[in-house]
């Protein structure tokens, strides 16, 4: 089930920077689907801490589907905690803690154009895509690559590599700062407008995202082809609560049952927007429909599909990853936290599972 976390043995770490490392580990034979992912995904990792006993940070896999190993690319943030603990602790034969991969930061179709913008680190799912796709698909790729100088480019080699191997469909362009400057909105505008067809991806800085999105949006880019992912710390912790959670939600909802309550008084609620009564959701996951009529108003529905033994994805559960995405169907639902999904998001019908609380008494959603 997606709520586990496993034990990953690290195989291999890779210098790939002054200040970035890859951490390749080895793929849990016994759980091997559950390991299976999608380029642009994250794994979740837990690292270890004499402070809070672990910090959970996500990372996103830099390997594509199709490798033998999970390979993620960490670089060092400056006064940070799980960064420099990767970086200076890690070494093949350990062992570190991770749940599955998640994310949603990854291209419907393979054969679509791709235009993929990278700052920094956020080359990692970037690379995984632009490789996924280049090998398994048929589009064209044109990735715009930021860093500050030559020697902070991560990848370098393999994806000089890439563009030999691939030159009529991948065009790698560099931008760094030491030899043009900060790229400005108006540049990355210049740039996206000769690819106005293609679907865009990007991760990096916050001001690099702020100034890609907003070009793709003067260019009219529609939302379903404008992708971001944001690189934010997690805050709390998904290990080691998760299946205590999982179990004691439905353990409660049955000593409820077995006291003679009805599912109303759980489900009601003192907000009188709610529904009075537990809500009829319809759940469509990994191609299976699930159907429950006890969704109580004041649940998250990420907590209602686990206590059902249902494999929701999640990671933060705080409501600033995006791994618990969904899109609405029918209905609506309110979210307690919200700090990834931006107007459009919402405007689409995507919300977080991990926030949300049923506000019609019928919702349908689909995770696909
Ligand atoms: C979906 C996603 C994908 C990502 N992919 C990547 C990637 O591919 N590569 C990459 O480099 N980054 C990636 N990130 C960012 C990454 O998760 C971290 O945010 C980043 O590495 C910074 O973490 P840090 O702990 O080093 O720094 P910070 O989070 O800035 O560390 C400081 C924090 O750690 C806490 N802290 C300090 N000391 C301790 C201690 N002893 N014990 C516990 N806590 C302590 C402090 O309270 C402080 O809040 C991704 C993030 C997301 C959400």
């Amino acid at each position: 089930m997606a709520t586990e976390s496993f034990v990953l043995k690290v195989l291999d770490v890779v210098e790939e920077t002054a200040d970035s490392r890859s951490v390749v580990f080895e793929r849990p034979a016994e759980q091997a689907e559950l390991f299976d992912f999608k380029p642009g995904q994250f794994l979740t990792v837990a690292v270890p801490s004499d402070q809070t006993g672990l910090a959970a940070r996500c990372y996103s896999l830099s390997s594509t589907p199709a490798d033998d190993a999970l390979k993620i690319t960490v670089k060092r943030t400056v006064d940070g905690y799980a960064s420099n603990w990767i970086c200076d602790n890690l070494q093949p034969g350990d062992t570190l803690r991770v749940l599955p991969p998640s994310g949603i930061f990854t291209p419907a179709s393979l054969d679509t154009d791709l235009l993929l913008f990278a700052g920094g680190s956020g080359i990692t799912p970037v690379i995984s895509i632009a490789k996924t796709a280049l090998a398994e698909g048929s589009g064209r790729v044109v990735l715009l690559y930021a860093n500050r100088d030559e020697s902070s480019v991560i990848f370098a080699e393999e994806l000089r590599a890439l563009a030999e191997q691939h030159a009529e469909r991948l065009t790698v362009v560099h931008w760094l700062e030491t030899v043009q400057g900060l790229p400005t909105p108006p540049h990355m505008k210049a740039f996206a407008a000769h690819f106005a067809t293609y679907e865009a991806f990007a991760c990096g800085p916050g001001p690099f995202m702020k100034g890609v999105i907003g070009a793709l949006k003067e260019l009219e880019f529609p939302r379903d082809r404008r992708h971001q992912e944001k690189f934010v710390s997690l805050a709390g912790n998904p290990f080691g609560e998760v299946e205590e959670v999982a179990v004691a939600a439905g353990e409660i909802y049955e000593a409820e049952h077995e006291a003679g309550e009805t599912p109303d008084s759980e489900g009601a609620s003192s907000d009188p927007g709610a529904p009075q009564g537990p809500v009829h959701v319809e759940v469509e996951l990994d191609g299976q429909h699930h159907t429950f009529d006890d969704w109580p108003a004041d649940k998250p529905l990420l907590d209602h599909l686990l206590a059902k033994g249902i494999p929701a994805p999640f990671s933060c559960r705080e409501g600033n990853c995006s791994a618990c995405a969904f899109r609405l169907l029918e209905g609506e639902v309110k979210m307690e936290e919200n700090d990834i999904l931006d107007d459009e998001d919402i405007a689409d019908g995507i919300r977080l599972g991990c926030q949300a609380l049923p506000t019609t008494d019928v919702v349908k959603v689909t995770y696909s």
